[in-house]
């Protein structure tokens, strides 16, 4: 089934109600559906085969969403680019992707001046989208695609080397669409706020796929500010949207948002990156509404595990059960490969419906897929455990892992620490190649009021092990992170000395 008809079905059902605005304008599922058919036709007119890949290199407005449906109506592949990507890591994205068309504004001009096909959404080079959609046709007979046929490439953060191109079957896409919206009870009366960027899986993923299908109005927010976040929830009487962890904490740290009236929402999905334990009752408290922890990553579409808003049991720390309608989580010993027991540590491993088949070009395919027991499972590189209840605790990636003597010391499990301490707002934890000593456990902070070195290591010495205490602190004023709100620790090694690892 091509993702496509789900346009095409709620634009019969409910032609006139809204399914998606922006800054400028909104448009109804009729309107969606008709404008998608002229990008497919206007994609055809260009001889664009179905399974050719097409750049779409937009913030989140309806454009981007009408080239992504459109190229998938036509059979064609979307491949979403990151806006704030240079040029250079722009052409690597078309390179790896083998992208003919590029959609995209007057920012990428040079770029733009190389390929095949650019189409721009302001007529500023190459075709004119705009233009281009009224003259093609509106109507359009979906190319039939099979559920295990690629519909999208969306490339991972590069947190941990270049970004990759996760392939997204159409299988995938909707599998994570229908999870989504069952847990978060979707339905045609909810109004999605998606300020998260549909470059990423997350904005993508998270809040307009499943809004899509659950025939409700999505609207999308170009810029994260939390002033507008706060006048679109009111104005628009927001009641689902997906925020990262660095999204809540700046909602939180902004008196003026507090002047602005959030009744209208209920469920708040947070994700992408660890969200501080202690941050959840004040997100909580500033949204007035149900605050969920979520855990995936591009290569699960992105579902993996959720915190379900229809169960009391929601543990601080943990990112929820595994979501078991579509994935199988295996957890094994990093050194044998073997199932851990229950409770202990592993490398979290995934298998099921929104499990991508792959990367593009294969990129690093041999390392992240391996098989056991006779089937293939993805490797996710993260480690974490399942307590007694079966939920999921994901205590840090396996590559930001050090050794202290033979003890394995996870930054985030420090960082949480450092959270608790008064006065602190932001903390990271690298470990720094000193000269004399060797690798020196190093504490990144940002704080709001007169913390001290000394109340630091205090609480430190009171709740972690001897070896896990930094030995040195550093504060600063801002941590770098990356797009998807991730701590930046490449960054932070440059910044304070080579990293150890
Ligand atoms: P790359 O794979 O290119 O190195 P990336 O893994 O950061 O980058 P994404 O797919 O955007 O790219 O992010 C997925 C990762 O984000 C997960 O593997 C996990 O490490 C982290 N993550 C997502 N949600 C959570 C969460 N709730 N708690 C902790 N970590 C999370
Ligand atoms: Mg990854």
């Amino acid at each position: 089934m091509n993702f496509g008809n789900v346009i095409d079905h709620a634009a019969r059902e409910t032609p006139d109600s809204w399914a998606v605005g922006d800054p400028e304008r909104r448009i109804t599922y009729a309107e969606l559906s008709a404008a998608s058919n002229a990008a497919a036709n206007l994609l055809a007119a260009r001889g664009v085969e179905p399974g050719e890949r097409v750049a779409i290199c937009l913030r989140n407005q309806i454009p981007f969403l009408t080239a992504y449906l459109g190229s998938m109506k036509h059979g064609a592949v979307p491949v979403p680019v990151n806006t704030r990507f240079n040029d250079e890591q722009v052409r690597y994205v078309l390179e790896t992707s083998d992208s003919s068309v590029l959609v995209t504004d007057e920012t990428l001009e040079s770029v733009a001046a190389d390929v095949e096909t650019a189409i721009t959404i302001d007529g500023s080079i190459g075709h004119d989208f705009r233009t281009l959609l009224e003259e093609a046709a509106d109507t359009y007979t979906v190319c039939p695609r099979r559920s295990d046929e690629t519909a999208a490439v969306v490339y991972s953060s590069g947190t941990t080397g270049r970004p990759k191109g996760v392939r997204h079957t159409h299988g995938n896409i909707i599998a994570n669409a229908r999870g989504i919206r069952s847990y978060h009870r979707l339905t045609r009366d909810d109004i999605g706020l998606t300020v998260s960027q549909c470059f990423h899986v997350t904005g993508l993923n998270v809040t307009t796929t499943p809004l899509l299908l659950a025939g409700a109005e999505n609207f999308l927010l170009p810029e994260w500010d939390p002033v507008s976040v706060a006048e679109t929830i009111e104005a628009r009487d927001v009641t689902y949207t997906f925020l990262t962890p660095n999204m809540v904490r700046d909602l939180i740290a902004d008196d003026d948002v507090e002047d602005y009236d959030f009744s209208s929402l209920e469920r708040v999905v947070v994700g992408g990156a660890p969200m501080p334990t202690g941050q959840l009752d004040d997100a909580e408290a500033v949204l007035d509404a149900t605050v969920l922890e979520g855990y995936g990553m591009t290569e699960t579409t992105p579902l993996a595990a959720f915190n379900r808003p229809d169960t009391d049991v929601r543990k601080p720390g943990s990112v929820g059960p595994p979501a078991r309608e579509v994935v199988d989580l295996r957890i094994e010993d990093i050194d044998t490969g073997q199932r851990v027991d229950r409770g202990e540590r592993g490398e979290l491993l995934w298998r099921g419906d929104t499990v991508t088949p792959g990367f593009e070009r294969q990129q690093r395919d041999t390392e992240a897929f391996v098989e056991r027991d006779g089937t293939r499972w993805f490797r996710s590189g993260d480690i974490g455990y399942l307590d007694d209840d079966g939920h999921l605790f994901v205590v840090g990636r396996r590559g930001d892992m050090f050794t202290v003597g033979c003890a394995n010391v996870f930054p985030r499990e420090i960082e949480e620490v450092l959270y608790e301490v008064d006065g602190v707002t932001g903390a990271a934890i690298i470990d720094v190649l000193d000269d004399r000593q060797g690798a020196v456990i190093t504490a990144i902070v940002t704080r709001n009021s007169n913390v001290s070195e000394a109340r630091i290591r205090e609480v430190c010495r009171a709740r972690l092990g001897e070896h896990e205490v930094p030995e040195q602190i550093e504060f600063v004023d801002d941590i770098p992170r990356t797009a998807t709100g991730k701590i930046d620790r490449v960054a932070l090694g440059d910044m304070f000395g080579t990293l150890s690892s």
